[in-house]
């Protein structure tokens, strides 16, 4: 069997999660220049759509990685483009307590960019490609179980990093847990 860490026992950063977050981290960091190695148990991403709607500022960031147009080309195969937002007060409410017509009204005069709704299992893959494509590395099936120490899950593997020292880790395995390693 081929040894998915072969050629990554060295990182300077290392990302724990691979999902919007820790794809995104991995793509900024290679395109300045500092390699990653980002580590998801999950392989394929998540099915669950989650995060949809993303702001100018995020598309100026996405423009400046050369990503815009496939995001925009994504996003126009799962929503309508320019869609309204309706307010309610609670999801069983009867009435409407607002409307905005336009998701992009009054962005013209802020920013070139737009904002779009995109699913996140269709951001992250143009994501993870862009990362890799700069020199990121995406290790799937695999869980970080502390500092230093990768558990290839599933499979009867441990292997240990040497990380160069100080190490620099960035936890984005979401947001509502609390750690569950000891990071310090
Ligand atoms: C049901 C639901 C609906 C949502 N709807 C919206 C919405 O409409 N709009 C919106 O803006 N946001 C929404 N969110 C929130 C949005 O999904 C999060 O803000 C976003 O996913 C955060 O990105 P993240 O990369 O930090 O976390 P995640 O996308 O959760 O990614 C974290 C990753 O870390 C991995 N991980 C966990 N533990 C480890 C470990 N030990 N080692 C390595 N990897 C690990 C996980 O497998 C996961 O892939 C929703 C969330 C949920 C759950």
């Amino acid at each position: 069997m081929t040894d998915p860490l072969e050629g990554v026992d060295e990182v300077p950063v290392l990302v724990a999660g691979g999902g919007l977050v820790g794809l995104s981290t991995a793509m900024f960091l290679a395109q300045h220049g500092v390699a990653s190695l980002a580590v998801e148990p999950l392989r394929g991403g998540s099915p669950l759509p989650r995060a949809a709607l993303f702001h100018m500022r995020t598309q100026e960031l996405f423009r400046a990685a050369g990503i815009e147009d496939e995001i925009r080309r994504q996003s126009l195969k799962e929503f309508e483009p320019e869609g309204a937002i309706v307010m309610v007060e609670t999801l069983a409410a009867r009435d409407v307590v607002g409307i905005i017509p336009s998701l992009n009204e009054g962005v013209d005069a802020l920013s070139p960019c737009r904002r779009l709704f995109i699913t996140q299992p269709g951001l992250e893959p143009i994501l993870r490609a862009r990362a890799e494509r700069a020199g990121a590395r995406v290790l799937e099936g695999t869980t970080v179980v502390g500092l230093g120490a990768v558990a290839l899950a599933g499979e009867q593997h441990r292997a240990h990093f040497a990380i160069v020292t100080p190490p620099t880790v960035h936890q984005v395995d979401g947001d509502a847990r609390a750690p569950r390693m000891p990071y310090s």
